[in-house]
């Protein structure tokens, strides 16, 4: 195949900011055949704006494969070289953004081990300095967003002008549906704090599994993300790393087919009219609650006296259990999942015990 375009760094910043965009290639750089053959089916689907690769594998135990390492970085030219798409990878060491640099590697991602650790983040943004490079900055495993925000101001403070979020879900313990439990509202605070900043998610390391692929990238659409990281690979099931998750670039063009890409906003007056009219109700609805809430608080605050002019506990298991199968009944025929009831009477609750609290010891 003839190259098609030159990368340069105009094209990964045009790439970098087209939206949706769309980032796909292999867990792992694996051999040079494979590293090719993924960057030709990959751009034949004609959908993929930056190939991705991991070229030094963080795993949580050794004896893995832990990525072939800086022979692996020629690979990428090539492949580079026949499609005319810029490459990503992830860097965790000083040594490691010297090497990508090296080999014209056009954007580095900070991978979810290394976010967490700011010796690590510091170091990476240290061997950045003036390097003109767009960094995409993937959430800590654990569900710290200060950590997550630290590691974007020392990219900043390096003098990295392009820098990006990757929600790839919180590690959890125990059996659950996903890899890495997504909590979105986590997503949703870091967005909320970053405005403008390119937002991507990445449902391969979120699910750890094929077959929910597609619904959470839809739900990360849904939620106004600017494009998707997803891993694939020529023959999936054989995947040095990361085999459940990845999907083969021909399914890869075929999800992206069946996703409904949605925009933020449109200009149409009659949908804004209409919007805003329920908005207004929804407001007026929270209000209410609100003020439902502070009276709530004060019928606490009177057991609480009771209670302590009768001295007992403030907590009172049996009365707490009825609480909640009644709401659970109620809510289900209200059509509320037993997960928001949970939730919604858990804070309810904390925060009567804190007003009863600060009554029984006044
Ligand atoms: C990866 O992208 O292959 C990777 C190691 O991801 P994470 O840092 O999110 O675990
Ligand atoms: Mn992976």
């Amino acid at each position: 195949m003839e190259s098609t375009q030159v990368v340069n760094k105009e094209l990964v910043l045009e790439k970098w900011n087209k939206r949706p965009l769309i980032i796909s290639g292999p867990c792992s750089a694996e051999t040079e055949e494979q590293v090719v053959e993924t960057a030709v089916r990959l751009h034949k689907t004609g959908k993929v704006d930056i190939m991705r690769a991991g070229i030094w594998k963080p795993r949580t135990r050794p004896g893995s494969f832990e990525g072939i390492g800086t022979k692996g970085l020629p690979w990428l030219q090539q492949a580079k070289k026949l499609t005319g798409i810029p490459i990503a990878i992830e860097v965790a060491t000083a040594k490691q953004v010297e090497d990508a640099l090296h080999f014209d590697i056009d954007v580095l991602w900070i991978g979810a081990r290394t976010t967490v650790n700011p010796f690590s983040v510091q170091e990476v943004a240290d061997a950045l300095r003036g390097a003109d490079v767009p960094v995409l900055i993937k959430n800590p495993i654990n569900p710290d967003l200060e950590l997550w925000i630290g590691a974007v101001e020392r990219v900043a403070k390096a003098g990295i002008k392009n820098i990006g979020l990757i929600h790839r879900g919180f590690s959890s313990y125990g059996n659950t549906e996903y890899r890495n439990a997504p909590m979105w509202h986590l997503a949703i605070e870091m967005k909320r704090r970053h405005p403008g900043m390119l937002f991507i998610n990445d449902p391969s390391h979120i699910c750890g599994r094929r077959d929910i692929l597609q619904d959470v990238a839809q739900k990360a659409i849904d939620l106004d993300f600017d494009g998707l990281i997803i891993e694939s690979h020529i023959d999936p099931d054989k995947a040095w790393s990361d085999a459940k998750q990845q999907i083969t670039p021909e399914r890869l063009g075929e999800m992206l087919d069946s996703i409904r890409w949605r925009r933020e906003d449109v200009a149409s007056e009659e949908f804004h009219a209409a919007l805003e009219k329920l908005r207004q109700q929804i407001n007026q609805l929270d209000d209410e609650l609100m003020q439902i809430l502070g009276q709530r608080m004060k019928i606490s605050e009177k057991i609480g006296q009771y209670k302590k002019d009768n001295d007992i506990t403030i907590l009172q298991t049996n009365r707490w259990n009825n609480i909640l199968e009644r709401a659970f009944r109620k809510g289900d025929q209200l059509g509320l999942s037993k997960e928001f009831i949970t939730k919604y009477f858990d804070a309810v609750h904390m925060e009567s015990i804190n007003h009863q609290n600060k009554i029984m010891n006044s």
